[in-house]
């Protein structure tokens, strides 16, 4: 059966690119019919973040990537831990990693090392100036028992380091990589405990894999460096490794790795300014990936269906804005009003704003915004009273044509009678204008773009009748005077 987690460091809000892994593992435990574990690594103390939990269970439950195991949210929406394997945060298992760390020192495939701070800076510094990687030098390997006992009683502060075997090739499959071979002469003797008694990620991360029955480890790029060091653990506790799948790296336009400095990364400063949950799931399910049929507009369960992992790309993807404002626009324009009026209503500022104004403001707006925070100015946009007749061009011939003033005689006489005003009676007399006066040469182009130019003082918009029924009587009435004293 397979087992799965996402294993993120609450560091800090949750980035796009984390949401990407995560997805990636949802969906193919899915797929699968496996397990998807939610797993907090927070063993490095100097980076832990207040909020950070919280900030990535509510990622992942708004977009819809939710764990079946691990760290959960209850049905009061707390969080809290399900499963048989746990604690599935890590800096509850300390016992755990302290008692594999021992087998490993009994075993002598790790050692303690007393060297400080100091002694390997310089030994960093030494090595970059004679143009040499920097890498711990073995220094503590060899220490003997007595001497390692009297310093670990003298107080003296060390870490536990991987003792690795010297010129050993390390071998493992990943699924988009193929097999990649390491040499430990590449590799440094890793720190598995450090001064302050918690393991590094490298080392719990291998033992809670173990533990916790992962099949397959999907995770960025960036780990594929330091995993034959997992691999060689797991030869050391004589474990089966898992399948390893590393996901490309996700690229700014530049195709450098995406960063804050190039615009949000955050899932929650997308999801705030009104990228739709499903929407950014959809885009970057495509990040790495695309289905058979090249598909692009895909619900979760779509995807599920169609995911397969060895399909996945090797080369980076590159985070392209334009497209997810295209893509959230489609998903948006495939709402329907009453929802989108919905999601809209927090990016207006009145509070007052009733429901049937917004489902209004959604039908005129849902073609052409990106995303749900544009709202409001595409609504005034749309709405604007504040406009000059086109003084040149197309648009103006349009509304100095000669039977300009028959329909504006013949609109403002039917509006002015209507006290039913909504958007089909409108329609209704903008058709019985064309009806009576179709001889006069009042009709298509001659009938709704003047009247569109006369109200909005533009050419192209949302749906006529429904503009003029939000804009309403009175606003009309005056819209038309105004053309009247100053155009016609
Ligand atoms: N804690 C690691 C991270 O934050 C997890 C890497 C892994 O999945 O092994 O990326």
């Amino acid at each position: 059966m397979v087992r799965v987690r996402f294993a993120p460091s609450p560091t800090g809000n949750v980035h796009v690119g984390s949401l990407r892994t995560a997805l990636y593992n949802y969906l193919f435990a899915k797929k699968q019919k496996g397990d998807f574990l939610l797993r907090l690594e927070d063993t490095d103390r100097t980076r832990l973040h207040e909020g950070a939990a919280d900030n990535l269970l509510k990622a992942l439950y708004d977009t819809g990537v939710i764990p079946d195991e691990g760290l959960v949210l209850d049905e009061d929406g707390n969080q809290a831990q399900k499963g048989d394997v746990g604690p599935y945060i890590q800096s509850e298992r300390l016992e755990l990693y302290q008692h594999y760390i021992k087998q490993l020192l009994d075993d002598g495939k790790a050692y303690y090392c007393f060297c400080t701070k100091e002694r390997l800076d310089d030994l960093r510094e030494h090595q970059k100036a004679v143009g040499e990687t920097p890498r711990y030098d073995g220094h503590c390997r060899d220490l003997s028992q007595e001497e390692i006992q009297r310093r670990i009683d003298a107080g003296e502060p060390y870490v536990i380091r991987l003792k690795l075997p010297e010129n050993k090739e390390i071998t493992f499959s990943d699924t988009v990589r193929g097999d990649v071979t390491i040499n430990t002469a590449d590799l440094d003797d890793q720190v598995l405990i450090k001064a302050d008694g918690f393991p590094t990620y490298h080392f719990a991360v291998v033992v809670d894999d173990h533990l916790m029955g992962i099949t397959h480890v999907i995770r960025g790029e960036e780990w594929l460096p330091s995993t034959p060091k997992h691999v060689y653990l797991y030869e050391c506790f004589g474990w089966d490794a898992p399948q390893y799948v590393h996901l490309p790296n996700i690229l700014n336009a530049d195709h450098k790795k995406l960063s804050k400095r190039q615009g949000d990364v955050a899932v929650g400063d997308f999801l705030d300014k009104g990228y739709l949950p499903e929407a950014l799931v959809n885009f970057l399910a495509l990040l790495g990936w695309s289905p058979e049929d090249e598909r692009e507009i895909m619900t979760l369960s779509e995807m599920v269906d169609a995911f397969d992992i060895t399909k996945v790309h090797r080369s980076g993807a590159v985070f392209d804005r334009e497209k997810l404002d295209w893509m959230n626009g489609q998903y948006i324009k495939a709402m329907d009003d009453e929802a989108l009026a919905e999601r809209i209503a927090p990016y207006f500022d009145d509070e007052n704003i009733d429901h049937d104004t917004l489902v209004q403001y959604a039908s005129l707006i849902k073609e052409r915004i990106a995303c749900l925070s544009q709202a409001p100015d595409s609504v005034k946009e749309i709405l604007n009273g504040d406009f000059d007749w086109p003084a040149e061009g197309e648009a103006y011939d349009i509304l100095h044509a000669d039977t300009v003033p028959i329909l504006y005689n013949a609109l403002y006489e039917k509006l002015t009678g209507e006290s039913d005003w909504n958007a089909e009676n409108i329609q209704g007399h903008i058709k019985a204008i064309q009806k009576e006066h179709k001889k006069e040469g009042v009709k298509g182009k001659a009938l709704y773009m003047p009247i569109r130019l006369m109200l909005t003082g533009v050419m192209h918009g949302p749906d006529l009748a429904l503009i003029m029924s939000v804009l309403g009587k009175d606003e009309c009435l005056k819209r038309l005077r105004r053309f009247h004293d100053e155009i016609l």
